[in-house]
């Protein structure tokens, strides 16, 4: 995974003529932490994870990114994660670098006894490594509302009391109005801005989504809302079509209540795995990442692929795509949503201040919008494609920003 999220920064930095030094530094992590968390759990059964934190650059501010609880999780994992966290948090324009970290545990098969101890002792062993000004973690795969609960009492016993240390809280923890479907909004924002682009409205489109957990369902609820048929929708169970359109609110319901999209009665149902080639003209990936390869790649069926999900598509197949005249709006882009609205909620609590529901949307749809234009500027200037065009725009505010606090000149190094 993290030679893949290289290679994709390494075909801007061709563009800005980078030199291997200059890359070295924007690639290598600032800190990479693990930590052994031994606990016993509820059977009285001795347990074992480990934690990772990586901190990939603060020259823009203080780190920022989610914790992922999955078994998968690794240092390679979180080291690709973090760095797409850097370059997100720059093509938004939001004052973070990049961080992402998280247990290798499967919260499925955990109490929450045992997942809030896990948690805790996480917390424990990092809470002199992140804080409101240092590295301000997040929900992601697998972590919720409940789970930034526990950070912050956690954090906060240890440095008094400190809401800013963590983002994605529960409201009544000083969390945010309109944070849980940020992401989910954020990824409506930037297909409606491509379809302005391409002369198209949401009437005319139909959508596949694959995920439906907060991104996915989120998505699929706002992107139906402006007029879009959702006509195939996959997750983890199943998959589920209906070429009139998925009613999304029943569906949700349905999801609610059984766990998965599996045998809805709104649509028909198929495995799932067909999702990627579903005939549809707009795909979004919204679950894991590597499900766009070489192997799928071919087959897909929609003009336009949405990047819900983080590092969804591989650079082979992104080729492939691109060689074909798929539009691809990459992840650092179309899912910035999520830590954008991260950054108002670690406003409000450093301003010790609510911003309304409207506020929160009207900002992050002004942010939204400058960042896709920003890209599809870059785009243009220097004729790439946009995920190319979203890694220059990164890699230059950056690499300036690092560059501005010595005493080199940033122009000597980046173009
Ligand atoms: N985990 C989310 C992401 O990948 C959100 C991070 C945050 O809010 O800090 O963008």
């Amino acid at each position: 995974m993290l030679s893949d999220t290289h290679f994709y920064f390494n075909q801007a930095a061709d563009v800005l003529g980078l030199s291997d030094i200059v890359r070295k530094i924007l690639l290598t992590p600032q800190r990479t932490m693990t930590v052994e968390l031994a606990v016993e759990n509820c059977e009285g059964e001795l347990k074992y994870y480990t934690g990772y934190r990586v901190q990939h650059n603060d020259a823009r501010g203080p780190m920022k990114g989610g914790l992922r609880f999955h078994p998968s999780m690794d240092e390679d994992h979180a080291s690709a994660l973090a760095g797409l966290m850097t370059w997100k948090t720059a093509v938004v324009d939001i004052p973070f670098g990049g961080a992402k970290g998280g247990i290798d545990c499967n919260p499925r098969e955990m109490s929450d006894k045992d997942l809030a101890q896990v948690t805790r002792l996480f917390v424990a062993e990092m809470k002199d490594f992140i804080g409101p000004t240092i590295d301000i973690p997040a929900p992601d795969m697998n972590t919720n509302a409940r789970v930034m609960g526990w950070i912050m009492d956690e954090y906060s016993k240890f440095k008094g009391f400190s809401p800013a240390v963590v983002t994605g809280k529960p409201l009544e923890l000083f969390g945010s109005e309109g944070r849980e479907e940020a992401t989910g909004r954020g990824v409506m924002i930037s297909l409606r801005e491509a379809l302005t682009e391409q002369g198209k409205s949401f009437s005319d489109i139909t959508v596949a989504i694959q995920g439906f957990g907060n991104v996915g369902s989120n998505a699929a609820r706002l992107i139906a809302d402006h007029g879009a048929k959702i006509v195939a929708v996959a997750d983890h169970t199943g998959g589920v079509s209906n070429e009139d359109g998925l009613d999304i609110a029943a569906l949700t319901a349905w999801v609610i209540e059984t766990g998965g999209v599996k045998d809805f009665a709104g649509g028909s149902g198929f495995s799932g795995d067909s999702i990627i080639t579903w005939k549809a003209d707009v795909l979004i990936p919204a679950a894991l990442q590597d499900v766009i390869t070489e192997e799928n790649a071919h087959e897909v069926k929609a003009g336009l692929v949405i990047e819900a999900a983080n590092a969804p598509t591989t650079p082979a197949a992104d080729a492939i795509l691109l060689e074909r005249g798929v539009i691809i709006i990459p992840d650092i882009l179309a899912n910035a949503g999520g830590v954008t609205v991260s950054y108002f909620e670690w406003t409000q609590n450093i301003q010790q201040f609510r911003w309304e529901l409207d506020r929160i949307n009207d900002e992050l749809n002004k942010v939204m919008v400058k960042a896709y234009r920003g890209v599809s500027d870059v785009a243009a200037e220097f004729q790439v494609d946009l995920r190319t065009a979203a890694f220059i725009l990164a890699i230059r505010r950056v690499g300036k920003a690092g560059l501005a606090r010595t005493h080199l000149d940033p122009a000597t190094f980046i173009g």
